[in-house]
C-alpha cells in the first residue's frame, strides 16, 4: 500500500487567496461595468528590462546552431553569470562573497523551500510572523511541527513582529538552531538596520545556529545606511546564507532566475560535534536533485549587471518605489499608520479594526483589492497589505477612488 507523508495533512489550507478571489468575484457580479484595481498580488506587472531582452534572443539564436549551441550546463550555474554576481552585487559594496558561494537557481522561493532539507530533522527552528508561507510550510513538511493549533504549529518558535517592535522581530527567549529572516520584508515592507542585523548574527555565532536570508527585495532598498545584504554585517559569512532573486528587480517572475549564496565559512554539526561545510551539503544537495537554469535565463540574467542593465534596473525600481510612495502617502493622509514603501514595494497598513473589513471595505467602495494581513499569520491580523506592483496610472486611480470612499 502506497503510504503519505503524513505531515502533509498537518498544513493548514490557506483560504486567503480563494477567498479574496471569492469576495472579488462577488463584487464583480454585481457591479459588471465596473474596473477593478488589484493592489494585491504580489507579481511584477512591467516588461523585463531592454538589455535582459537583447541578450536573451542573442542566446537564444546561439542555440540555433550546432557550433554555438548548448547542453546541460554546469549544476550551480555558468561561471559567467556566478562572476557577475559575486563582483556586482557583493564585491562591489565591501561583501567578501565569491563566484564559488553563488548557486544560481531557478527561484528563490525553491531555494528557500528547498534549504531546510540538509539539516537534521530535531533543530529547533525560528520563523516570523507575518511570514511568507514557505518557510513555515515547508518545515511542516518535512516533519519539524507538531499539529496546528489556533493558527500555529506546535514546536515551532515564532519571531513576532507587532506595531511596537516596528515589524522587527526579537531575538528568541529560548535557543533555536536554524532562523529564517526576511528583509526588506514581504509583507510588511519594513527594513532591518545593521545594528539590528548584527544582533543576529551575533546571536546565531553564539548559538552555532544559522540565519536564512531571505533577501528577494533588496534592490528596493534607497536609504545608503541600510544594509543589502546579510554579508555587509561582519563575521554574518559565518552563520548566515542568503537568497537573491531577479523575480523583483529585473521582473523575472515569469522568466526565472535566482540563487543562493552560500559562504565557505559556514559550518552545520554532526551529533558528535564535527564541523561540516554548509557548502558541500548544499553543493550536494543541489547538483543531485537540479539541473541548472537554461542558457538564454542565464544570459538574461547576466545582463543585470552590464551598465545598461543596472539603469535599467535601477528605472524599474524607482518606477514601483514612486507607486509606493504614492500609496503611502496617500494613505497616511488618510489617517492611516503605515510601515513600509519606502525601501520596499509593499505598504502594511494597520486597518484600525478587522482586515477583512478594511479589505472589504476597499472592495465594495472603492473597487480595490489588497491582501488581509491575516493570511501571513496571527501577527498580521488587523492589517492589510498594499502592493506597488501595477502602473502609476492604475494605483493613481486606486487612491482616488479610496480617498472618495473614506
Ligand atoms: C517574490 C519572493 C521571492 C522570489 O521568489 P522567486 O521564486 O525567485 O520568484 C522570494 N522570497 C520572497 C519573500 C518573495 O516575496
Amino acid at each position: 500500500m502506497i503510504k503519505i507523508n503524513e505531515n502533509y495533512k498537518k498544513l493548514q489550507a490557506s483560504y486567503l487567496f480563494s477567498d479574496i478571489a471569492k469576495r472579488v468575484a462577488a463584487f464583480q457580479q454585481a457591479n459588471p461595468d465596473k474596473h477593478i484595481i488589484r493592489l494585491g498580488i504580489g507579481d511584477v506587472t512591467r516588461a523585463l528590462p531592454d538589455a535582459c531582452i537583447k541578450a536573451f534572443h542573442a542566446a537564444i539564436d546561439e542555440m540555433a546552431n550546432d557550433a554555438t549551441f548548448h547542453g546541460y550546463g554546469p549544476e550551480q550555474g555558468y561561471d559567467f553569470l556566478r562572476k557577475a554576481i559575486a563582483e556586482g552585487d557583493f564585491q562591489s559594496r565591501g561583501c567578501n562573497i565569491e563566484a564559488d558561494e553563488i548557486f544560481v537557481s531557478d527561484g528563490a522561493k525553491c531555494d528557500s523551500g528547498n534549504f531546510q532539507e540538509i539539516f537534521a530533522n530535531d533543530i529547533r527552528v525560528a520563523i516570523p510572523d507575518p511570514v511568507y508561507p514557505v518557510y513555515v510550510d515547508t518545515n511542516v513538511m518535512a516533519g519539524r511541527t507538531g499539529e496546528a493549533e489556533a493558527g500555529r504549529y506546535t514546536g515551532l518558535t515564532y519571531l513576532e513582529g507587532t506595531r511596537e517592535n516596528g515589524f522587527i522581530p526579537d531575538l528568541p527567549s529560548a535557543p533555536v538552531d536554524l532562523i529564517y529572516l526576511c528583509f526588506p520584508n514581504n509583507p510588511t515592507g519594513a527594513t532591518a538596520t545593521k545594528e539590528q542585523l548584527k544582533q543576529w548574527v551575533e546571536y546565531a555565532k553564539n548559538n552555532k545556529a544559522l540565519i536564512l536570508f531571505d533577501a528577494a527585495y533588496e534592490a528596493f532598498v534607497q536609504d545608503e545606511r541600510l544594509p543589502r545584504s546579510i554579508y555587509e554585517i561582519e563575521g554574518a559569512d559565518e552563520v548566515a546564507v542568503e537568497f537573491r532573486s531577479f523575480s523583483k528587480n529585473a521582473g523575472f517572475t515569469g522568466t526565472r532566475c535566482a540563487y543562493t549564496v552560500v559562504p565557505k565559512a559556514c559550518k552545520a554539526y554532526t551529533t558528535s560535534g564535527e564541523a561540516v561545510s554548509i557548502q558541500d551539503l548544499w553543493n550536494r544537495r543541489h547538483t543531485t536533485k537540479f539541473n541548472s537554469v537554461s542558457y538564454p535565463v542565464q544570459r538574461a540574467a547576466e545582463a543585470v549587471y552590464s551598465e545598461e542593465g543596472r539603469t535599467q534596473i535601477s528605472e524599474l525600481v524607482g518606477y514601483y518605489l514612486n507607486n509606493a510612495k504614492f500609496i503611502r502617502d496617500q494613505m497616511e493622509g488618510l489617517g492611516y499608520n503605515c510601515i513600509g514603501g519606502e525601501n520596499s514595494p509593499y505598504i502594511w497598513i494597520d486597518a484600525q479594526g478587522d482586515s477583512w473589513d478594511l479589505f472589504d471595505m476597499l472592495l465594495n467602495k472603492a473597487g480595490v483589492v489588497c491582501t488581509p494581513g491575516a493570511g501571513f499569520g496571527k501577527c498580521g491580523e488587523g492589517y492589510i497589505r498594499i502592493s506597488a506592483f501595477n502602473s502609476f496610472e492604475n494605483v493613481q486611480d486606486a487612491m482616488k477612488r479610496i480617498s472618495g470612499a473614506l
